[in-house]
């Protein structure tokens, strides 16, 4: 691990602890799975426990170096080494549809990887990713706290989520200025109009000051549902539960 690897654009915080990568790699159900895709292996401390348990690993990676590093150490087809940014990579290039995703991710784009899970949550019944602990915190925030805010809202409509374990600073290589948490996600069974959600969902939280009937008063269709009881209360005052209802009460009355 020569000094030259570490890219801070790319936020390259390695784990130098094997025993933690094995355990977070152990944390997923990897019998249930055919497939797995990591994101952002970097120099394959999961990857290598991944591969024990299961045939076809893709590896996601932006960094070209990297992938020259896995190709050379890692003796699977090429076709499982993607050069490319997850935020750009589409599932459905490869055809795959039924995957768990695993990764240390990059920390300055975790929130555009959860939008990403989201996006794509049908093809994504399960994913343990490591977090900046402030992040994984705000994941698993409830109504009336102060991080409680779009993602929480999001991910725990379409996902259970559990905040697995912390971890230190000094397992990585840099040293990052942050804690780091490990979460699970599991894919509840839930029917919900994402698109509409979303939409809910900033603009509740864009103006959270507010109570719904103002922040949602952009909506073209407000004056059908301003009978909905929620609307007098502000965005961090609803649960998610209620998120999901005010979507399907807005869907109904479209
Ligand atoms: N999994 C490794 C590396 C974690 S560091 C470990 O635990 O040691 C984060 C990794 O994500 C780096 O390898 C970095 O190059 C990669 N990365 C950063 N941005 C990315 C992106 N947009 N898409 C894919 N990989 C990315």
């Amino acid at each position: 691990m020569r000094q030259f690897f570490f890219k801070k654009k790319f936020d390259q915080y390695f784990l130098k602890d094997k025993n933690i990568a094995q355990k977070i790699v152990k944390c997923l159900s990897l019998q249930n799975y055919n497939t797995i895709v990591e994101i952002g292996p970097g120099l394959g401390i999961l990857t290598r426990y991944l591969l024990n348990s299961c045939k076809k690993v893709f590896l996601i990676e932006i960094d070209e170096k990297l992938i020259f590093f896995l190709k050379n150490h890692f003796s699977i087809s090429n076709k499982y080494i993607i050069n490319k940014n997850f935020l750009k990579w589409n599932p459905e290039e490869i055809h795959l549809n039924n995957f768990a995703l695993i990764g240390n991710f990059p920390y300055s784009i975790s929130s555009k990887i959860l939008f990403h899970i989201i996006k794509y949550h049908q093809y994504i019944p399960e994913c343990i990713g490591m977090f900046q602990k402030e992040v994984a915190e705000r994941l698993i925030s409830k109504k009336n706290k102060k991080n409680y805010g779009i993602l929480s809202v999001l991910i725990q409509t379409f996902y259970d989520i559990k905040y697995l374990f912390t971890v230190k600073k000094n397992v990585f290589i840099p040293i990052p200025n942050v804690k780091s948490a490990v979460i699970s996600l599991k894919r509840k069974k839930i029917i919900c109009n994402k698109d509409l959600l979303l939409k809910c969902v900033k603009m509740a939280f864009n103006q959270r000051r507010k109570i719904l009937k103002n922040s949602l008063k952009n909506f073209k269709n407000i004056t059908n549902f301003l009978d909905i009881p929620f609307l007098n209360k502000r965005a961090e005052q609803l649960s998610v539960k209620e998120f999901f209802q005010l979507t399907q009460e807005i869907e109904i009355r479209k």
